[in-house]
């Protein structure tokens, strides 16, 4: 699993002007229920993240998709010391008032996938789950 030393290694002390930060133009094809019409994040976040919406998309899971909850933001892990990978733009958080941390996930195996198959880990299936947020599996 991506670690947070993995992506100071990578990309560096995180802040709103990394070099590794873009604000993604979602194309328009994408930009179906309440996915955003600009994503501020990293640029190795943005193939994957447009399959995993085109995959919610043509699978029609998209309907699922109830609130973005957001992509950059620097902070500590929930609950840990290290950062989270939201620090770093490389990692979204969706559907977040009913997929809290620590809580019992409510997003379907098929909308996961969507996301699986597109290259993030999910947080659902964590010790204590975080289900709302996905990040790259690799980077
Ligand atoms: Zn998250």
């Amino acid at each position: 699993m991506l670690t947070s030393a993995q992506c100071f290694k990578k990309y560096g002390t995180p802040s709103t002007d990394n070099p590794y930060m873009v604000m993604w133009d979602v194309p328009s094809i994408l930009e179906i229920g309440v996915i955003p019409k600009k994503i501020y994040c990293n640029k190795d976040l943005v193939i994957p993240l447009s399959k995993a919406f085109q995959n919610l998309i043509h699978t029609g899971h998209v309907n699922e998709l109830k609130t973005w909850d957001g992509c950059f933001n620097v902070r500590k892990k929930r609950g840990g010391s290290t950062m989270s990978l939201h620090s770093w733009g490389v990692a979204v958080d969706m559907n977040a008032f009913s997929n809290c941390f620590g809580c019992k996930p409510t997003l379907s195996p098929g909308f996961v996938k969507c996301f699986t198959d597109a290259g993030f880990d999910w947080g659902g299936n964590w010790r204590k789950p975080d289900g709302m947020h996905f990040q790259l599996k690799s980077i």
